[in-house]
């Protein structure tokens, strides 16, 4: 098998392949675990996904339960609950409307507004009017997971292909791919590779629209507990939490610069203002807190949100995963269900929702 790849999906990908005893080569054009997966935010969220993959996102939780014993090492995994806040009236409505989807979906929520959040959580500001809270919301360290993961891809015999950027990719029975690490095949190719998963997938004529998300997160000087639990947005422009080493990150999708032709992943200082002023409206403590970097890394996005997952339409060997609005949270569920459809055929969830093939036409 090859994999494209090595983010937490391709990584996970090889993983389970590896497990069922496949001879498995996971090929990248830098290293691995360089782009998405690691400067992502570590958020585990539940509330801040859409209904759809709240299930995915709860049994995505089982696996990432369980893998601090698979990999033999801490990964600050933390369940520890989180609150979906609300400051104005429309906001409070849309929090209110979401949490329903979300709650026919699985979800668990309880929904508070004035007082309550006064007495419950009286570190968020009084511009929250309403909030939702979760216990199934919470994080992990993207830093900790990337060298564990590849550790075990590689003790399961995993070839680890660095510096392979993938120039062509032929399908038919036996795929091939031309790589400025040389070329490679095998009996079937996963495309793995986030944001530029469409550039691969029409290598060989599939059309998987993917547009661009520059995505921006910032952290604080380390300090006492000023975010006792994870904090996200009703309109999606917020995500708070405090990590293990106690520095404080914020994010909320607050848009950077770059687009993949120029490889720029910029700051946007305007738009990271806006995020900076709304998380000190929301936890004042943070107010006393500096700053001290900021960043920003590419996250694809489909036209529904929902993720690609799945063979592409017309080519029996060539499968797909990418694309997870929250793609690090439900990155051990994708890569485990696309590693068992490659080796088993058949996936321990259902994965329909997610047919790379939908927005082709005549699929
Ligand atoms: C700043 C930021 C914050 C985020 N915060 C969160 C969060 O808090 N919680 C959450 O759940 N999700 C978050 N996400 C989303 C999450 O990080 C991604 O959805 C997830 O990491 C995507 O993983 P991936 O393996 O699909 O892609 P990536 O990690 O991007 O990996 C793709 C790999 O493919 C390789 N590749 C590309 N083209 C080629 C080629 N031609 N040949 C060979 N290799 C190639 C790349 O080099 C790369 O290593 C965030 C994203 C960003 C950018």
């Amino acid at each position: 098998m090859l994999v494209i790849g090595g983010g937490t999906f391709g990584l996970f990908t090889a993983l389970t392949l590896a497990d069922r005893g496949a001879e498995v080569i996971l090929i990248d054009r830098g290293g691995v675990w360089r782009e998405a997966s690691s400067v992502n935010a570590g958020s585990l969220g539940v509330q801040n996904k859409l209904p759809a993959l709240v299930p995915y996102t709860l049994w995505a939780w089982e696996l990432w339960l369980g893998l601090e014993a698979r990999l033999g090492c801490n990964l600050d995994v933390r369940r520890n609950g989180g609150y979906k806040v609300a400051t104005t009236e429309d906001e409070a409505q849309r929090l209110k409307t979401v949490a329903a989807e979300q709650e026919a979906r699985g979800l668990t929520v309880s929904h508070l507004c004035g007082d309550d959040i006064r007495r419950e959580a009286p570190w968020l500001g009084d511009c929250v009017v309403a909030a939702t809270y979760s216990p199934d919301d919470g994080y992990a360290s993207p830093t900790l997971l990337g060298p564990a993961l590849r550790r075990a891809v590689e003790d399961g015999g995993v070839t680890v292909v660095e510096h392979g950027d993938v120039v062509s990719l032929s399908a038919g029975s036996r795929p091939r791919v031309e790589t400025s690490a040389g070329a490679f095949e095998a009996d079937a190719v996963a495309i793995t590779a986030g944001a530029w998963s469409g550039q691969l997938a029409m290598m060989v004529g599939a059309i998987l629209p993917v547009t661009l998300d520059v995505n921006m997160v910032s952290v604080t000087e380390r300090a006492p507990t000023t975010i006792p639990k994870i904090v996200t947005h009703a309109r999606g422009i917020l995500t708070l939490k405090q990590v293990a080493n106690m520095s404080c990150l914020i994010g909320g999708g607050w848009q950077g610069i770059g687009t993949l032709s120029d490889s720029r992943k910029e700051i946007d200082y305007d738009q990271l203002v806006h995020n900076l002023r709304l998380a000190q409206r929301v936890i004042p403590g943070l107010a006393r807190l500096n700053v001290v970097r900021s960043w920003a890394g590419y996250e694809g996005v489909t036209p529904d949100s929902l993720p690609y997952l799945g063979r592409l339409p017309g080519q029996p060997n060539v499968y797909c995963g990418a694309c997870a609005r929250g793609g690090f949270t439900l990155g051990p569920l994708m890569g485990r269900l696309l590693g068992e459809l490659i080796a088993d055929g058949i996936t321990s969830r259902p994965i329909d929702l997610f047919d790379p093939g939908r927005f082709m036409s005549g699929h």
